[in-house]
């Protein structure tokens, strides 16, 4: 996502990963010395290890340095999250969108802190439904709130290649709290308003 820095790699995590990778280019019966394929295994591992990033970010530390008070009571929504994630299963790419709505209870988070939420959970090997989970409960957890509502829409490329889903079809996940999950007026109203309806 929005992340303008360039990432350091550790030299020495990214030569061992790339030792691995070539011997899987081998094992696939291909030719690592060949022109195209000689900085693959570097590549390849610096693009694992971006990736898997989430794993040294605490999103706990992230919404709590930018926690305001707030005295308004309406629900904060922040639709549309792109993401990329691995999927744990098979190691290949699942995308799309997460959409989150909470109601404050006395304070607000800086809206960029939600996105950088998603990334930390995105950035690993994951389920669509542990991802969508872990956003909720994080955010549950930090923020003052009188209930929170995360959901997930994907697709996926372990199913999409090997033929076992539907070129279009999507998977939604869903997880809410305290209000979200006691109302089902305050759910509709959210679905309305992220047209979860379009799919
Ligand atoms: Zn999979």
């Amino acid at each position: 996502m929005s992340n303008n820095k360039k990432p350091i790699y550790d030299e020495q995590q990214v030569e061992k990963l790339a030792s691995h990778i070539k011997a899987i280019i081998e094992l696939l019966g291909e030719d690592p010395s060949r022109e195209g394929l000689l900085k693959t295994p570097q590549r390849a591992a610096k693009a694992l290890i971006d990736n898997t990033s989430g794993y040294s970010t605490n999103p706990d530390i992230l919404i709590q340095q930018a926690l305001f008070s707030h005295e308004g009571d309406q629900v904060v929504i922040v639709k549309d999250i792109e993401f990329y994630s691995l999927c744990e299963h098979h190691i290949l790419p699942f995308f799309g969108t997460v959409s989150i709505g909470y109601l404050p209870d006395g304070e607000i988070v800086g809206l960029s802190k939600l996105a950088r939420v998603v990334e930390s959970q995105a950035r690993r090997l994951q389920v669509q439904e542990r991802l969508t989970a872990d956003i909720c409960d994080i955010i549950a957890k930090n923020i003052k709130n009188k209930g929170v509502i995360v959901v997930c829409e994907a697709a996926h490329m372990c199913m999409k290649m090997r033929g076992i889903e539907k070129q279009e079809s999507t998977t939604v996940t869903i997880q809410c709290t305290g209000e979200f999950k006691t109302s089902t007026v305050l759910q509709q109203q959210f679905f309305n308003l992220i047209n979860l309806k379009k799919h």
